[in-house]
């Protein structure tokens, strides 16, 4: 395993920080007051080919490997997370699932809309009585001739206002059998399909997040994902991906947290001397940068195993348990090194904290992480 940056991660790295300097950090404060989901710094992301970074070249992506996406969704979550969970969801969730479950005819149809951003993606799993248990949803598709209607509500869904297109998993067999599930594709406009509240959250407060509504939407044959009953297992797999990218935004995260505490710790003076010089503030900063280590190492890891096509399940959960609690420590930890201007707005410290906590609950809380490990070193 090689340890440093590709020529291409670094070139890669270096274009987000120049995008993000020009276009997100600008303007992240006021998106995060008013909780704007900013659409056309997602169209500028997708000129990039940061909006369909594992796509591969002949459907209009970038044709990246995971390794490449990790430094991706990292080095964007460093200066935003909100713009970053919006990174990590379009280019896993949706797009990652018609790319990996979509036939030929749905991959030309909706991948080259994606990866260039022309289309937002969402992706709808959980519903408001089911988040951890999502395998017992409520929301039914019941074939009707070459259609399917669905009726119900997803809850919590990542560009369920703005989305051009979602794939949504509902059910279609019994409740608890693992195949009674499907996964369909649904285009903005279809009838009977609309989005509804959009909540207010503590942070990644650029991201769009709200329901999904189903009131009798019929949705062609055509529109199913592989096969019937297939839905959930596809999501599981899906998601193998995805932790992967909420590993890294969360470990970019943790390292934009780190760097603005070092930067503050050598500048702010207290007792005539830079705080840094205190043990206390430079232990502080000495476990971050060790366990923000860790945490890449991970995602790395996890990353490799799904370019070599290698079972990544228990991987791709240590990356996303360790880093996203390894985040949620550092913007704790950042606060604190920043003392009362830690706790304002007008320091960076405090969105980082905010942001950091989704990244234990999305795709999966720190506690299913850990069941999922359990089960894998259990066996
Ligand atoms: C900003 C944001 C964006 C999101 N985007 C999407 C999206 O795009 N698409 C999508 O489908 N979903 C999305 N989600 C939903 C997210 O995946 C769920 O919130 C998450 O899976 C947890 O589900 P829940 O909120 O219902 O919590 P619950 O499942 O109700 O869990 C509550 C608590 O109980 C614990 N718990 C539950 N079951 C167990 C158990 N068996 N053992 C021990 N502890 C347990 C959990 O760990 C948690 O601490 C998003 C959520 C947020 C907040």
């Amino acid at each position: 395993m090689n340890f440093s940056l590709t020529e291409n991660q670094q070139m890669i790295a270096e274009m987000i920080r120049d995008f993000g300097e020009k276009h997100i950090r600008p303007k992240m404060m006021e998106w995060d007051k008013t909780q704007e989901f900013p659409v056309e710094v997602f169209k500028k992301l997708g000129e990039l080919g940061l909006m369909g970074v594992l796509v591969p070249q002949e459907y209009g992506g970038a044709g990246l490997k995971y390794n490449e996406y990790v430094t991706v969704v990292s080095e964007v979550g460093k200066i935003c997370g909100g713009i970053g969970l919006s990174v990590a969801a379009h280019n896993s969730l949706c797009t990652g699932h018609i790319l990996q479950f979509g036939n030929e005819e749905q991959k030309k149809k909706y991948l080259p809309k994606l990866a260039t951003a022309e289309w937002i993606g969402a992706w709808s799993l959980t519903e408001h009585g089911t988040g951890s248990d999502s395998g017992r949803m409520r929301t039914t598709a019941v074939k009707d001739d070459d259609n399917w209607v669905i009726n119900g509500s997803k809850n919590f869904i990542t560009h369920a206002i703005s989305g051009d297109v979602a794939v949504v998993i509902v059910r279609t067999g019994q409740k608890g059998d693992s195949h009674g599930m499907s996964a369909f594709i649904i285009e903005k406009g279809t009838p009977g399909f609309s989005s509804g509240k959009k909540e207010d959250k503590l942070g990644m407060r650029a991201s769009e997040t709200a329901e999904l509504i189903f009131d009798d939407c019929r949705v062609p044959a055509e529109n199913l994902l592989g096969k019937e009953g297939e839905g959930f297992i596809q999501a599981m797999k899906v998601l193998d991906g995805g932790r992967i990218s909420i590993a890294s935004l969360a470990l970019g995260i943790a390292k934009g947290a780190l760097e603005a505490a070092l930067k503050y710790s050598k500048e702010r003076e207290q007792f005539g001397q830079p705080i840094a010089n205190f043990q206390a503030i430079a232990f502080k900063l000495a476990d971050m940068a060790t366990e923000i280590e860790a945490a890449e190492l991970l995602c790395f890891h996890a990353a490799d195993l799904k370019d070599r096509h290698l079972p990544v399940t228990r991987q791709s959960a240590y990356a996303k348990y360790y880093a996203s609690e390894v985040s949620v420590r550092a913007g704790t930890e950042a606060v604190q090194i920043f003392g009362g201007y830690g706790y304002t707005r007008e320091f960076p410290a405090e969105k980082y904290y905010r942001d950091s906590k989704l990244c234990t609950i999305g795709e999966g809380t720190s506690e299913i992480q850990k069941m999922v490990i359990a089960k894998h070193i259990l066996k």
